[in-house]
């Protein structure tokens, strides 16, 4: 069901959950769940208590896109030179932090993605986007240092947050960074 409240456009999903819940869609409309009985006043009741988040939301959605087109899509050319330089630099900035803190790994893995920044398998393998080598280098070497830390701390405890505060001090700057400027490089990935 297609509804409007004050300006926003937004569409009706029942289904048999027990709790109302709205997310904004890529094109910037909103997508309510809500439980079969809901009523659209109650919907609408839901929506103005939470204007404020809704266009807090709106506005991060257009902001990225915006910067997105500012960068543009990457070429083929531009790709090979991004998954190159990512080869070189991503190993280095890995080898020089291990050193640093004394952690061991197994592989490195670079691939392009759309989605996930790093990780690190069980067995000691991290991987990391190539997107990260297009960034300001602090960027990248957040995720390597979070990534490395995972070999001692496989969660996202207050230990773990300790051991990358140690070493990469800066490190809530710039993930913050990625936050906020992070779906703007993914979105450089065309289809
Ligand atoms: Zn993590």
């Amino acid at each position: 069901m297609k509804l409007a409240l004050e300006k926003f456009e937004y569409i009706i999903k029942k289904s048999r959950r027990t709790t109302i819940s709205v997310q904004i869609t890529p094109d910037q409309k909103l997508l309510v769940k809500a439980p079969a009985y809901t009523s659209i006043k109650e919907v609408e009741e839901f929506l103005r208590e939470k204007r404020d988040w809704i266009i807090k939301q709106i506005n991060r959605t257009k902001v990225t896109s915006q910067q997105a087109a500012q960068m543009g899509i990457l070429s083929d050319k531009e790709i090979r030179k991004l998954k190159r330089d990512a080869k070189k630099i991503i190993p280095e900035r890995v080898e020089y932090y291990a050193k640093l803190s004394g952690i061991t790994y197994n592989r490195i893995f670079i691939r392009l993605q759309k989605s996930r920044w790093g990780s690190c398998s069980i067995e000691g393998n991290l991987n990391f986007n190539a997107l990260l080598a297009l960034m300001p280098l602090e960027v990248l070497d957040s995720v390597v240092v979070h990534e490395l830390c995972h070999r001692r701390h496989m969660d996202h405890s207050k230990a773990f947050y300790d051991e990358v505060l140690k070493i990469f001090p800066d490190y809530k700057k710039w993930d913050k960074w990625l936050k906020q400027n992070g779906a703007a490089y993914q979105l450089r990935v065309g289809e």
